[in-house]
């Protein structure tokens, strides 16, 4: 494992004396002074990922929203909405999230299966750009609210295009057992019914497939279900202007190698252009794209437990903090922040955290030269860590640093006691 290139290098580089850096700082010294668990990310390498996006998209009408629920913190939100990026939002939380970050309204598009009237009230009252709308139900209060607020609601129907599980087996969200998007067999009735509801504006059609997709051809063959379903619909006398194609695609955990954004957004174009429509407006919606192997998580060893059979490694961060693994049995490359001596010896860990329960692991069958008190970095951790930590045996959650260069700032403080308790009464 350790021979495959670190996740998002060259950002993350060992200097000459095995220091674990991130750009031009060293990891180790941020954890001595902001102490363990810590999230640090790299503006650089978000700021890079963006525009690989932006590159492979330069020249058409076309605009990357950034899925807010992969990491939400204020000043990442506000690094991508400077540098251009729209945002997919999922929840009312979110929406005052990125506004408050500086977002540009009409930059912003809704998605979930689950949208409350008092949210898509504060949208709508917002003026975000689109709602992605995933059922009939939710066209019909969308219209309600719409209608109580005097606006007209611009919409875009989220289709489930039943990609083929056999052949794209990691696809969850684009199977027709799924909650998410509408059934393609029904997608041309919704589109009617939107286009009769005056609250409603018709504003195009979308799917959105899944999550760590390593490989472009679910994106081609997503994409011309989509291009099927709107030829139909547009021919039964519904204009759909825009295409949403939602997020998904995945970053190197490990050995995968997933296609460049910029590539990939080549071919998509390439494939719009093939079938006559390279001139609509097309959306894209990446989350852990931009910003999963731009963080890490650092957290010190406490103690170590030497076993017949297994040997653990108990460290201070846990599944409040990275919930992945415990979660979705997610692989996170772990190193440690000062490499051991040459020939120093080594054991076969599993990483676990303090929390009481069996699925608290960050990483199993881990070989590592380590001792109580030294650092490890629990690499990729940029996306669906820290927007998922929670308090689970009231552990304050971790605080969060932004490098850029050989600067650091604190984006978010640690949680305190005083934080925990908040709100709750006797
Ligand atoms: C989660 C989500 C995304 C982003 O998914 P990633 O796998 O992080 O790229 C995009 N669009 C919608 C609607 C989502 O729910």
């Amino acid at each position: 494992m350790n021979s495959f290139p670190l996740p998002g290098a060259p950002v993350f580089h060992r200097s000459e004396n095995g220091a674990l850096m991130i750009e031009d700082l060293g990891l180790d010294e941020l954890a001595q002074e902001h102490g363990t668990p810590l999230f640090v990310y790299s503006q650089a390498a978000i700021e890079s990922a963006l525009s690989a996006w932006q590159r492979g998209l330069a020249g058409r009408d076309a605009l990357v929203c950034y899925a807010v629920k992969a990491n939400s913190s204020q000043a990442i939100l506000s690094l991508l909405a400077q540098a251009g990026c729209g945002f997919d939002i999922v929840s009312g939380g979110e929406l005052a999230r990125a506004l408050a970050a500086g977002a540009e309204p009409e930059k912003i598009v809704f998605s979930g299966v689950g949208k409350t009237r008092r949210e898509m009230q504060a949208a709508l009252e917002a003026g975000i750009g689109c709602f992605n709308v995933e059922s009939e139900a939710e066209l019909l209060a969308l219209n309600d609210v719409a209608a109580a607020c005097g606006l007209t609601a611009p919409v875009s129907i989220r289709v489930n295009p039943d990609v083929d599980a056999r052949t794209h087996p990691y696809i969850s969200t684009g199977l027709r057992d799924n909650k998410f998007g509408i059934a393609h067999d029904h997608a041309l009735a919704a589109c009617q019914l939107a286009a009769s509801l005056p609250g409603l504006r018709v504003a195009g059609i979308g799917c959105h497939i899944g999550s760590q997709i390593t490989e472009a051809a679910p994106y081609l063959d997503a994409l011309e279900r989509v291009l099927d379903l709107l030829e139909a619909i547009e021919a039964a006398g519904v204009p759909l202007g825009q295409i949403d194609l939602g997020g998904g695609l995945g970053i190197a955990y490990a050995d995968e190698t997933p296609p460049a954004a910029d590539a990939l957004c080549q071919l998509l174009l390439a494939r719009l252009d093939a079938r006559g429509h390279g001139q609509r407006r097309l959306i894209v919606e990446p989350g852990r794209a931009l910003v999963g192997n731009a963080g890490v998580c650092l957290t010190e060893v406490l103690y170590l437990k030497p076993g017949e059979d297994k040997s653990f490694c108990i460290v201070d961060a846990a599944m409040n903090d990275v919930p992945r693994p415990a979660l979705y049995e997610a692989f996170h490359r772990i190193e440690p922040l000062q490499a051991a001596a040459e020939g120093a010896p080594g054991r076969v860990y599993d990483v676990v955290g303090p929390v009481c329960e069996s699925g608290d692991w960050l990483g199993r069958r881990r070989l590592l030269a380590v001792q109580p008190g030294d650092r490890l970095a629990v690499f990729s951790a940029g996306a669906y860590c820290m927007s998922m930590a929670s308090n689970y045996n009231s552990r304050p959650r971790a605080a969060e640093v932004l490098v850029s260069g050989d600067m650091a700032r604190v984006i978010r403080q640690r949680e305190t006691i005083e934080d925990l308790l908040r709100g709750e009464l006797p």
